[in-house]
């Protein structure tokens, strides 16, 4: 079929959802490194891992083996409410950028939440219905995580509880709305309600929160709590599984027109929505059947990847976490108010954080103002205003495709669009107001940090 015949929108029957999530740790020759006790330093056991999660999710978590997990009817049914999700073919923007590029996108910003968290929202929401749990607790930094829990919570019945990054709570009243209209109980962290809250309030009085805080209030809460567990919106193995709908939709949509991608690219916070979009494509480069350049982009403020190093650390401020084997950091990190909420986290996926040590893939960073300044020439060409998180991958996706206006190279550049910013207008308003500044942490910050970080010798 002639490339001009490919529609703005690929869209896939609903029968074509997935009824499996890909495991891509199957086909990795370098399994991702274990979970491990801080205090043994021995591996996580499955035993004690349902202390904090759900038992089912605690098997999907361990399985490096399995490469395909069926998705239940009831997750199938759920995902039907706003799946597929569209390929879009985004012909605007490559006229606007004269470019010869052929740029595809993957929208995930078409339900309530805004986001891609919607996937493994409902599918951790399902396994602690089924283990019979009042609850789940959580942490959410921009808030898409916190209200697609919400919804998910809301849909099966199951008490919410989230805890939100101080200074998106602040930023973001909206949001905290969103997620109470849908019955959740929302905190700001850190806060005076669990004991590691405290702590850090009084180590750092007047701290903006992170990510790393509100996790550790969210385990607290969850195992001192009969009947609750504790879920997490990203960087966990399950989260990466649960979230290869992406990938897995997105190459049966390409493989119709006969497209394959040359470049895919995904902006990195935990690395869900990456690891999930390039999990099927990923999965052919590893059994060598086909080759793509993949790159994670994730914010100056926040470069894991870029900056970081590739060592066992606590995946939360409070220490109260299994140590994870990524870049990272430093649990310690408290990257300075980004706008990208979602992106502010100190380490990486340990499926991610294999592959980019193993050479699978490259990262790059990017500063917010130059994010921005893609995001506006986004939204005026194809329309959708997108997240500030989604606009580090049309940043590099643009970079990209002036590269081949360069270079002349026809290549075909899939991106991520994680989601959409109608809750980031304070972030646009400061963009818009000529007034958003760029803060990079120092060579010395980075180091400080790291040199905090537990002695593992794995
Ligand atoms: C949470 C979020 C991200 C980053 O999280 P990952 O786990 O790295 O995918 C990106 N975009 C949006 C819109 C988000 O909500």
């Amino acid at each position: 079929m002639a490339k001009n015949e490919i529609p703005y929108k690929i869209y896939l029957n609903e029968n074509e959802i997935p009824k499996q999530w890909y495991n891509l740790r199957a086909d990795m020759k370098n399994k991702p490194a274990p979970l491990l006790n801080p205090g043994t330093l021995e591996p996580m056991k499955a035993e004690e891992l349902e202390a904090v999660f759900c038992k089912e999710l605690v098997q999907q978590e361990l399985d490096n083996e399995t490469k395909f997990f069926d998705i239940p009817q009831e997750i199938q049914d759920f995902y039907k409410m706003y799946r597929p999700s569209p390929t879009v073919r985004a012909y605007c923007l490559e006229k606007a950028l004269g470019s010869p590029a052929h740029i595809y996108y993957k929208f995930e910003g078409n339900n309530t939440s805004g986001s891609h968290k919607l996937n493994s929202a409902i599918a951790q929401a399902y396994y602690a219905k089924k283990q019979g749990l009042k609850g789940v607790t959580t942490e959410t930094g921009a808030g898409q995580w916190g209200t697609a829990l919400s919804m998910s919570c809301a849909y099966l019945g199951l008490d919410c509880r989230v805890y939100m990054v101080k200074i998106s709570y602040e930023q973001k009243p909206g949001r905290k709305e969103v997620m109470r209209t849908y019955g959740a109980n929302v905190t700001p962290s850190p806060s005076d309600t669990t004991n590691v809250g405290r702590a850090i309030l009084e180590k750092f009085p007047g701290t903006n929160g992170s990510l790393g805080c509100a996790i550790s209030e969210a385990v607290e809460y969850a195992v001192s709590h009969e009947g609750y567990r504790y879920v997490l919106g990203s960087v966990l193995n399950q989260v990466l599984l649960h979230q290869s709908v992406i990938g897995l939709e997105a190459k049966a949509a390409l493989d119709k027109y006969g497209v394959k991608p040359d470049i895919i690219i995904g902006c990195a916070g935990g690395g869900s929505n990456l690891g999930g979009l390039i999990a099927p494509f990923m999965g052919e480069k590893l059994r060598g059947e086909n080759d793509y350049r993949i790159i994670a982009v994730e914010p100056a403020s926040c470069p894991s990847f870029t900056r970081g190093e590739y060592r066992y650390d606590f995946c939360d401020t409070g220490a109260v976490c299994p140590l994870a084997k990524m870049y990272t950091l430093g649990s310690q990190f408290i990257p300075s108010p980004n706008h990208a909420g979602g992106l502010r986290f100190h380490g990486m996926s340990s499926i991610l954080s294999q592959l980019y040590h193993d050479g699978y893939m490259e990262a790059r960073s990017v500063e917010q103002s130059k994010v921005f300044e893609a995001a506006e020439f986004f939204a005026k060409t194809e329309g959708l205003l997108p997240a500030p998180e989604s606009s580090h991958a049309i940043r590099a996706a643009i970079d990209e495709a002036l590269k081949c206006k360069e270079t002349g190279e026809e290549k075909n550049i899939l991106f991520g669009l994680t989601g959409t910013g109608y809750f980031d207008l304070s972030a646009y308003k400061s963009f818009n107001d000529g007034v958003m500044t760029d803060s990079i942490p120092t060579d010395e910050d980075i180091a400080a940090s790291l040199a905090k970080l537990p002695k593992v010798d794995k």
